[in-house]
């Protein structure tokens, strides 16, 4: 028997040492304190033991590991906020042992004396490649996935993970990439970039390791090695790494413009860490760790990107007292650009789909974007032929509603236009059963008003998908006043089915998300108007932190969408409700030169092929002024705070009631400048009066859509923060409106 918790060691008659990682209570193997404090003391016991000769690590678990546990680096995070004003120096010291102890251990097996070999079965994230890197040997599963992800929650790997990738990894390029990209790796990838010895199938993977073993392992690293040398671009200064380095820097702010303290500090560790001895390297590689733990920025990725995230991916939002639904048949009414997505992802969990629309052409037509998926993931090598087959068997073209007799679920996705969705759901009620619950994509239509065409508003509800569908990760799920628990519970069971996230959020003209990206858009539109240089636009939106600019995103969502959903609004809600501006430049746009957008090759840009350059037009609509008269700062700010602003009024509203919703959906569902943590988390990091001050600020030279709102203002008043107010209320509140 094993005396630790979470391994257990057994050695066999060969001398050699099984260490099997497999923790109670837990589905997936974690690195927690206690996993630490094992791991040193399991280090001791084969360094200890004369009868071992050298040990394997791997685990009980289909998968190796998760990595750290990442509540345990926000507890670090509470600890030392609790403690830093009381004694500041003691604080920082505490942060520095307790984020360099994952390190300080790896290093300690590392140079033990004595071989271990990873036998990594299958996934190995953040601290369990690592723990890899650090053994003499790695074999990994043939089904296994390696990877650093720190870089994407805002912090790096921080023990030994920038160090022991850029010595082992030869090519920097493909070494730089890994960790900044926090990219995963297949087991015959990482073998060939020289991060693995050798890919076996999962249940070998012991066998392997302990052959490995037999065969002879060193035990001592080459950089621990008398005459080490680096090569090529790892050696910093020389010709190659003059070549490299500087460009790997004007990347590195390329792609990131220096928002991200994570990735800041794998660039900083990794090269002054190769000028360095690996126990020194290793203390940079920490202390800029411990540094970056700090952070407003990692605080800020680590709950929404992490915890935040998981939360309502484990269905923080669903009604408790609703039974699990067991889904086995969805229906798709509309197999256009959406349905036929929906379609997809649906059969892909594994259920069964009728796919329906108005011709059996359409009908196959969506399902043969699912054929054309299969065909691609086939051509990467990410599906077998008998996955596609099983996958396209389970969708079902069809044109005859009755065939939606039997489903749990019906979707719909039909032309955005009420009386069409009214016909709609006319013919499918008659075929379903009492229990079906009935969903709507739309994108634009209140889901009250629109429930009142359907037989029971109780079953309706809104699940508003993003597009391309297979790949976008947010699920917008929407109540109606009358929608009650069971359809709820039903739709958030469905969207975890299809492994996404769902935010739940009450009904509202454009829900949460696209108010707030119909501002973004907006504010583009006005800037190039003003004669701000569109090129200036795009590049402020992505300084700031956006994935692209306005300009762009409206290509890629379609000019003339917004032209439509302008003349919507101004039907509905009369003329004050749209900006005359816009309209002018809309209407330009779409109606007079048909720009569409990327859909018929011109738009703001022009596109040729994957080619895209702004439109040269476009200074014919609104004459271009010198740069030098705008200041980029204020570009930034306009373009980020009026997102956020709507996002505020989102949850006076009572629209958005958990801030952890408002975050995690706009970071998924329109790419808000993910190091921010999400609209409402930029708020709070700035606290509500400097927001408050920035947007009185911008209302004097713009107008009253910066005019802050009255709970910004009585929050800016009381020093409040969005989680500080509505965190807690928003949770108990399952889903129904709340007026703030
Ligand atoms: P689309 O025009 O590509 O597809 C609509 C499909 O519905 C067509 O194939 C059409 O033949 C079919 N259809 C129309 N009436 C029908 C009927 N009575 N019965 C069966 N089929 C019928 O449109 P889309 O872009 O897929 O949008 C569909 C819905 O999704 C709309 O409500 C839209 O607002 C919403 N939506 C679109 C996006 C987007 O980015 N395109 C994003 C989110 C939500």
């Amino acid at each position: 028997m094993s005396d630790y918790n979470n391994f257990d060691v057994v050695t066999g008659k060969d001398g050699f040492a099984v260490v099997t990682w497999d923790m109670a209570d837990r589905s997936l193997n974690v690195i927690t304190p206690e996993v630490m404090d094992e791991l040193d003391a399991i280090i001791d016991q084969v360094v200890g033991d004369e009868a071992i000769k050298g040990a394997v690590i791997t685990s009980q678990k289909k998968d190796f590991t998760g990595g750290a546990d990442i509540t345990m680096l926000a507890g670090i995070q509470g600890v030392l906020e609790k403690q830093k004003n009381a004694n500041p120096e003691k604080a920082q010291q505490k942060l520095l042992d307790a984020s360099s102890r994952l390190s300080q251990i790896y290093r300690k097996l590392e140079t033990c004396g004595k071989p271990f070999v990873a036998a990594v079965n299958g996934t190995c994230m953040g601290g369990g490649t690592e723990l890899a890197l650090a053994c003499h040997g790695r074999i990994a599963g043939d089904h296994a996935k390696i990877g650093l992800p720190e870089v994407k929650i805002g912090i790096f790997p921080g023990a030994g993970g920038t160090q022991r990738v850029v010595r082992m990894v030869t090519n920097q390029q493909e070494a730089m990439q890994f960790l900044l990209q926090g990219r995963t790796l297949d087991g015959n990838k990482a073998k060939a970039i020289g991060l693995f010895d050798d890919v076996v199938p999962a249940r070998s993977v012991v066998a392997a390791a302990k052959a490995m073993l037999k065969a002879g392992v060193d035990p001592v690293r080459e950089w621990d090695k008398k005459g080490y040398r680096l090569e090529g671009a790892q050696k910093i200064m020389s010709p190659a790494g003059f070549q490299f380095w500087p460009a790997a820097n004007a990347i590195y702010r390329k792609e990131t413009f220096d928002n991200y303290p994570g990735a800041r500090g794998i660039m900083h560790s990794v090269v002054e860490g190769l000028m360095l001895p690996m126990d020194l390297a290793l203390r940079v590689e920490s202390r800029y760790f411990a540094h970056v733990l700090q952070t407003p920025e990692a605080s800020a990725m680590i709950r929404s990107l992490f915890v935040s995230m998981q939360e309502l991916n484990k269905g923080a939002r669903r009604p408790a007292n609703v039974p699990p639904a067991r889904l086995k048949k969805i229906g798709v009414i509309g197999a256009g650009f959406m349905g036929a997505g929906i379609a997809y992802v649906t059969a892909k969990a594994g259920m069964n789909v009728v796919l329906l629309d108005q011709s059996m052409d359409a009908a196959e037509k969506g399902k043969n974007y699912s054929a054309d998926l299969m065909k691609k993931a086939m051509s990467r090598g990410r599906a077998t032929q008998a996955e596609s087959d099983a996958l396209l068997k389970k969708i079902e073209p069809a044109t005859d509603y009755a065939r939606l007799k039997g489903c749990d679920l019906v979707i719909e996705a039909v032309f955005e236009d009420r009386n069409v969705k009214a016909a709609a759901f006319e013919q499918a009620e008659a075929h379903l059963g009492k229990a079906a619950i009935f969903a709507s994509n739309t994108s634009t239509l209140p889901i009250t008003s629109l429930a009142e065409a359907y037989r029971d508003p109780a079953s309706f509800i809104g699940i508003h998908f993003f597009s391309p569908v297979d790949k976008m990760m947010l699920v917008e799920i929407i109540v109606g006043e009358k929608t009650e628990d069971t359809a709820l519970a039903t739709a958030l069971d469905y969207v975890r089915a299809i492994r996404k996230t769902p935010i739940v959020v009450n009904d509202s003209r454009g829900f949460f998300a696209n108010r707030c990206v119909t501002a973004y858009l907006l504010e583009g539109h006005l800037m190039l108007t003003e004669g701000v240089p569109a090129a200036m636009v795009e590049n402020s939106a992505r300084m700031a932190g956006m994935p692209v600019g306005p300009l762009s995103l409206n290509d890629e969502v379609g000019v003339d969408l917004g032209w439509k959903i302008l003349k919507a609004t101004e039907a509905d809600l009369g003329a004050r409700a749209i900006n005359p501006a816009q309209k002018k430049l809309l209407e330009e746009m779409v109606v007079r030169r048909e720009r569409f957008g990327r859909k018929n090759g011109k738009g703001f840009y022009d596109y040729q092929g994957r080619n895209k350059v702004l439109w040269p037009g476009l200074a014919d609509l609104a004459a271009p002024k010198p740069a030098e008269q705008f200041d980029v700062g204020e570009l930034k700010h306009r373009l980020l705070i009026v997102q956020a602003l709507e996002a505020a009024r989102t949850v006076e509203e009572g629209v958005v009631t958990d801030p952890r919703e408002a975050d995690v959906g706009s970071i998924l569902g329109f790419g808000f400048a993910p190091y921010t943590g999400g609209t409402l988390s930029y708020i709070d990091g700035m606290g509500a009066s400097a927001f408050v001050a920035l947007c009185r600020d911008l209302q004097k030279t713009h107008g009253d859509r910066f005019k802050p709102n009255a709970l910004l203002i009585e929050m800016a008043k009381n020093g409040e923060t969005f989680y500080g107010r509505f965190g807690k209320s928003g949770r108990k509140n399952g889903g129904k409106r709340k007026a703030a």
